[in-house]
Order: structure tokens, then C-alpha cells, then sequence
């Protein structure tokens, strides 16, 4: 029998489209295809499968619009942002359509003969993606592991399988061979598991929820699986008395509420020197109150809905009667999963503090001094991302070095870009994705040693 999930917008709560999703037997009998497929996919010339990804990147451009309007629909993204998102997978491909060609092994000089180093592809690769972004945390998986030889088999999360479907359809339109990447929508507990379970899948890619992923990784461990983990975070934005405090607060609301605040990246607590942290506040407020939100399909709006009915009531329970609420933005009334940017200033053991919201809720405490913002910005299990607004150079290295999180952005919020590398410390993760190292994490290192003896 197969099961079916119905889809729906999140910002209208009407039905969109019911998709079916893959059983377990399903989910094996394509895990048999990548594997048939594989020693094919591996044995294409590095040109062709650099070409092929090229073409791949050709006909994601092609589609970004309607990629884009997918996006808007299932997930709610503002159709601004979604547009980058098919624009960032269109990228992803043509960086890493280059490294087919520059997959480079080593000349290791010893004695009595040649050593020489392979990047091997490791098979085939499993890549679970989260629902939040589905389309770039999806591209970081595949496209490198692509690149390396591998065969790809991608699971979407439950709720926003849409985009992926359709980068499914176009990997066929651009000429992948049948079996180098499989799109299977279905359950993290049947078709994510599979991948963790089944042996002829050498890898997974993680990326989600550090509850979900710690299962993932003790499951892998049976068969001594690679893994790469993307998980929670709980980032902070660091703001000194001698930063340019008008663009730090002017910019802040960004750093946390694109997305609705659903973004592992999101700066959810803002930590503010105390000699100017009346002043940071009284500077953020119309950057709060102004944000635009509402309908995702309106170039104009800046955030839209939580993804699910479920999700918001999780949001909701950071945001008590008795919170210390400074001030909230605005949000649709009617139909659709909406929260208003809220910006709560705590007390020091609040939970609001500790814990991922996934939402568009942040917390702004107080600092002293240096170290103490360090001290404060490390007090959390996560170490994903964070930002330090400073104009002293000196301070903004040593507090960038201090601060124990994978990507870190001195007067901004960047945290992605695709050639540079992408992950967490402590409990956000394990590994890499992007940049020019991400293929190791795709191939295996074989070392040969060629005896130049005389026989
Ligand atoms: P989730 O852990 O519930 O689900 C993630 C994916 O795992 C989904 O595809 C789901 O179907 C699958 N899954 C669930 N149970 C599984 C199992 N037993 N075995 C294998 N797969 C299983 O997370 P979510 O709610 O979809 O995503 C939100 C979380 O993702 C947040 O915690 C967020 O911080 C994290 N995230 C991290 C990054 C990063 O790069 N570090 C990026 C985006 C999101």
C-alpha cells in the first residue's frame, strides 16, 4: 500500500498537492539502482561529468522562477529569498562542475618507487535534508558528491519536498544517467533510516535537528558509516560599544529573523555591550516594527509564516504571557502559520537563552567586557555561526578566535558563501559542506605505491 502526505502553504493553510511517499522497499530498490549505477557514473571521463553538471546548472537556471514559486508555495520563503535559494543551486553546481577536472591525488616522495594518492569516490551517498531551506542544504550535499563520482540518493523532509522533485526531473533533462540521483521523498523513520541502515549506502549527510542527528550518527556507527552532520545553533551577534551602532541595529533583525528565524544560523541572541545597550535597543526598534510581513509572493515582503500549525506553538512556548518582551513587529491575522518578530531582553537562565527557538525570536542581554562576551558567547552547547560588530580590528580577531563556532562574520551577518567552508563546532555538527574541501568528505584517499626496482 503506498502512503501519500498532503502539502500545504503555510501561508494560507490551503491544500497544495498530495505526494507520495517512498516505503521502505522502495527506498532499497533505488539504493539497488544507484549502486548497478555507480561503476558507470564513476567512469565517465572527468570532462563529461564536469559538462554534465555544467548542463545541470544550465537547466536549474533555466527554472529558477519557477523553482522559485515552488518555494514560495510549500515552504513560504519570500519570493526574494527563494529566488536566491534557486540561484544559489545553480551556483553550487557550476563551482563544483570544476572539480571533476581538479580532483587531485598527491607525488609523495619515498624510496624504491612512486607513491601516489587517488580521491576515490566513496559509492553511493545519502543526503537528508531539513525543511528550511530545502533547496541550498540539499544542492551542498549532492553537487560535491556528484562531482566526486558518487551516486546520489536525496531524501527531502516531509512537509517541502517540491523543489527537490523538480532538481530530480532536471538532472534528467540535463542527461544524468539514470540512477546517479534519486530524488525519494518520504519519512526520516523509513526512508532516512534506510540510508542509515542499509550497507551499500557509505554515507550520509545530515542536516537537521541535534536530537535526530545524534540518532543518526549512533546508527551509522554499526557499520562504521562516514557522516556529515549540519545541526542546531544558537548563534550569537556580539555588539561593542565601538561598533558603527546604527548599522549594527539596523542590520540585527536580519541576522535572526530572515527565514522567520528558521535558520540554523539565525543570531538568536544579541549580546550588547551594557554601556550602549539602552541605546542598541532604542536603534533596533524601527528595524523591528518595520519589517514587511506577509504574503511570500509579494517582491515586497521581507519575512513569511513558520512552516507548520505545529512548529509556531513550539515558537510560541518561548514567548510567554509573563516574557520580558521589548517590542514585536507585525504579522498577518487570518489564515497561515505567522508569528511577529518578537525581541525579548531575559534574564540570564531563561531557556530562551539555551535552546534553538527556530523562529523569529530574539533574546538581547547585556556584557561587560571582552571576555565576557566571549565567556556569554560560548555558554551554549551549539557553535554554528555568530557576528561581531567592532571597529576595532585587533578586538574583532581575537574575539573571532575566542569564539568557538564554524562561520563567523566580523560586521555582518554572512555565514554562507559556497567557496568557503560550512559547518558547526561542539553540537552543531560534524564535518564541513562548500568550499574547495568539501570533496573530501566525498572520496576516500588511496594511497599506491608503485615499485621502481629493477626485476
Ligand atoms: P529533523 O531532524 O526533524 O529532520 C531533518 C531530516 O531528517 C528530515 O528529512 C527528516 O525526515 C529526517 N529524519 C527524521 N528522523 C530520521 C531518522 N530517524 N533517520 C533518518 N532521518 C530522519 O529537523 P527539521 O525540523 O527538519 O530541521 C530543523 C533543524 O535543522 C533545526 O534544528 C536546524 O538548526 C537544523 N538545521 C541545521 C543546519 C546546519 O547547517 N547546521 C541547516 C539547516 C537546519
Amino acid at each position: 500500500m503506498t502512503s501519500t502526505i498532503q502539502l500545504v502553504n503555510p501561508a494560507d493553510e490551503q491544500p497544495l498537492q498530495e505526494v507520495e511517499l517512498t516505503s521502505a522497499e522502495g527506498a532499497d530498490a533505488a539504493i539497488a539502482r544507484a549502486s548497478a549505477a555507480h561503476a558507470a557514473w564513476r567512469a565517465v571521463a572527468p570532462a563529461d561529468r564536469a559538462r554534465l553538471l555544467r548542463r545541470f546548472a544550465a537547466a536549474v537556471d533555466a527554472d529558477v522562477e519557477h523553482l522559485a514559486s515552488l518555494e514560495v508555495r510549500n515552504s513560504g520563503h519570500p519570493i526574494g529569498a527563494a529566488r536566491w535559494e534557486a540561484g544559489h543551486v545553480r551556483d553550487v553546481l557550476q563551482y563544483y562542475a570544476a572539480a571533476p577536472e581538479r580532483l587531485f591525488g598527491r607525488q609523495i616522495p619515498v624510496a624504491g618507487g612512486v607513491d601516489v594518492t587517488f580521491q576515490e569516490p566513496l559509492g553511493v551517498v545519502g543526503v537528508i535534508a531539513p525543511w528550511n531551506f530545502p533547496m541550498p542544504i540539499s544542492v551542498w550535499g549532492f553537487a560535491p558528491a556528484l562531482a566526486a563520482g558518487n551516486c546520489v540518493l536525496l531524501k527531502p523532509a516531509e512537509a517541502t519536498p517540491l523543489t527537490a522533485l523538480r532538481l530530480g526531473e532536471l538532472a534528467v533533462e540535463a542527461g544524468l544517467p539514470e540512477g546517479a540521483f534519486t530524488v525519494l521523498p518520504g519519512r526520516g523513520s523509513v526512508v532516512g533510516q534506510r540510508f542509515v541502515d542499509h550497507p551499500a549506502v557509505r554515507k550520509v549527510t545530515f542536516t537537521g535537528s541535534t536530537a535526530v542527528g545524534k540518532q543518526v550518527m549512533a546508527g551509522c556507527a554499526a557499520q562504521v558509516k562516514r557522516v556529515t552532520l549540519e545541526l542546531g545553533g544558537k548563534s550569537a551577534n556580539i555588539v561593542f560599544a565601538d561598533a558603527d551602532l546604527e548599522k549594527a541595529a539596523a542590520t540585527a533583525p536580519s541576522g535572526v529573523f530572515d527565514n522567520a528565524g528558521q535558520d540554523c544560523c539565525a543570531r538568536s541572541r544579541i549580546l550588547v555591550q551594557r554601556s550602549v545597550f539602552d541605546r542598541f535597543l532604542e536603534l533596533m526598534e524601527p528595524a523591528v516594527t518595520g519589517l514587511r510581513v506577509g504574503d511570500p509572493a509579494d517582491p515586497a515582503t521581507e519575512m513569511g509564516p513558520l512552516i507548520s500549525a505545529a512548529h509556531r506553538e513550539k515558537v510560541a512556548s518561548y514567548v510567554p504571557d509573563d516574557a520580558r518582551v521589548a517590542y514585536r513587529g507585525s504579522a498577518p491575522s487570518g489564515p497561515g502559520f505567522w508569528f511577529p518578530p518578537t525581541v525579548l531582553t531575559p534574564d540570564p537562565g531563561d531557556r530562551v537563552l539555551r535552546e534553538e527557538v527556530f523562529g523569529p525570536v530574539v533574546a538581547v542581554v547585556p556584557f561587560d567586557d571582552e571576555d565576557d562576551a566571549v565567556r556569554m558567547a560560548n555558554d551554549s552547547e551549539y557553535g554554528l555561526s555568530g557576528s561581531i560588530w567592532t571597529r576595532d580590528v585587533g578586538r574583532a580577531f581575537r574575539v573571532s578566535r575566542g569564539v568557538e563556532a564554524g562561520n563567523l562574520s566580523v560586521n555582518s551577518h554572512s555565514s554562507v558563501r559556497y567557496a568557503t567552508p560550512f559547518g558547526g563546532f561542539k553540537q552543531s555538527g560534524l564535518g564541513r559542506e562548500l568550499g574547495p574541501d568539501a570533496l573530501a568528505a566525498f572520496t576516500e584517499t588511496k594511497n599506491v605505491f608503485l615499485s621502481t626496482e629493477e626485476s
